[in-house]
């Protein structure tokens, strides 16, 4: 870690369409920030050097959060994640986002580092956050991926010559809430998805999520589905204090007279992406919340998951995780 950033030209809209348009003019060399948390590692490293950062944290109508005329929520993206923390719609109604925003990082993080941040950072493998020509940086081999490499963070599922994992802890939140990003970019608006709006390494190496250059993430939408549901958020880490998850998970149930009449349920940090648990979602709809079933769907949420030389604990964690997010 080196304490001088290299120098760029900083650039401060203060509406969405300036945004896009300087980025746009920007292109490769281009850069948006709106905390700053993940992408001021990346330029104290001089590793990632833009010519041009666009700042997007005096946008303000892409702050704050409102109840939607549906009964869901929108966020803007550029709302901290302390903010979605303590909302007091968030905490009654979607718990789940609550808690995921609270553990993510620290709180002098959390104050600075927003949702928008949070769901369009970029992996923490440490070859690649460390300047190595890897396959995501633009070369033409995996450093995690050998005998000697240092891959226990690394994933269980969807490798595609990267095995790096999404870091992000409100992304599993949100998959599993069933929220919908607002992307605004130089074609107009597009409504995505969370569980499109991250992308694994067949479809794209070098990027995590859909977001095109000159693209802003400008809003996520929470529908009313899970509002007041069940919800089960639990992160696995090396510390207690400020780190990424080694293995999180975020579940919404919908419990009647002990029958789990829906659920949604996602696993992160085991894939490139937040990973949909449709298989167990499948199993365990209409049997009772008790131990049998989170049994029956531990064992399905593994499967098909392939460890690397120093991540098989891994597999235990995700199904013991599942295991208890099912009997609550
Ligand atoms: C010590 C440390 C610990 C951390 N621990 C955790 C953790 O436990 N869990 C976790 O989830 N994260 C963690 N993080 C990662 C990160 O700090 C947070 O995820 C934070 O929320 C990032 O938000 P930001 O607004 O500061 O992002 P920025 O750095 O401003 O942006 C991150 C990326 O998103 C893009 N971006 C941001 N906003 C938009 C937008 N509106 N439209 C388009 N693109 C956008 C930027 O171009 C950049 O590529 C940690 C970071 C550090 C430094
Ligand atoms: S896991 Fe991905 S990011 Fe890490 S070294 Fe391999 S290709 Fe690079």
């Amino acid at each position: 870690m080196k304490d001088m950033m290299p120098s760029f030209n900083l650039v401060q809209p203060i509406d969405v369409k300036s945004a896009i348009n300087l980025l746009t003019e920007a292109g490769a060399g281009g850069w948006a920030i709106a905390g700053g948390q993940d992408s001021f590692d990346w330029f104290k490293d001089r590793i990632k050097r833009p010519h041009t950062v666009v700042d997007l944290s005096g946008i303000d109508s892409i702050k704050g959060i409102r109840e939607t005329d549906d009964g869901g929520i929108e966020i803007g993206a550029l709302t901290t994640l302390t903010d979605v923390e303590q909302n007091p719609i968030i905490k009654e109604k979607y718990g789940l986002l609550s808690t995921a925003s609270g553990r993510v990082a620290s709180p002098q993080i959390r104050n600075k580092g927003t949702l928008g941040g949070n769901v369009s950072q970029d992996a923490r493998c440490w070859y690649y956050r460390s300047g190595l020509d890897c396959y995501r940086a633009g070369g033409n081999t995996c450093y995690a991926d050998t005998p000697e490499g240092m891959n226990r963070e690394h994933c269980l599922f969807g490798a595609s010559r990267c095995v790096a994992v999404t870091p992000s802890d409100t992304a599993v939140a949100l998959t599993t809430l069933e929220a919908n990003m607002v992307i605004v970019g130089p074609n107009g608006e597009r409504i995505v998805p969370a569980s499109e709006y991250f992308i694994g390494p067949a479809i794209d190496i070098e990027r995590m999520t859909v977001l095109e250059p000159g693209d802003v993430l400008i809003a996520i939408r929470i529908p009313a589905k899970w509002s007041g549901a069940k919800f089960y958020f639990e992160k696995v880490a090396d510390r207690a204090t400020w780190d990424f998850p080694l293995v999180n998970i975020a579940s919404a149930m919908k419990v009647s007279e002990g029958i789990i009449e829906d659920i949604s349920i996602t696993c992160g940090a085991v894939e490139c992406v937040p990973k949909r648990l449709t298989v167990v979602q499948d199993i365990v709809r209409g049997s009772a919340a008790n131990e049998e079933t989170a049994s029956l769907a531990a064992g399905a949420a593994s499967r098909g998951a392939s460890a690397l030389n120093y991540n098989h604990f891994k597999i235990p964690l995700m199904e013991n995780l599942v295991k208890r997010a099912i009997r609550g």
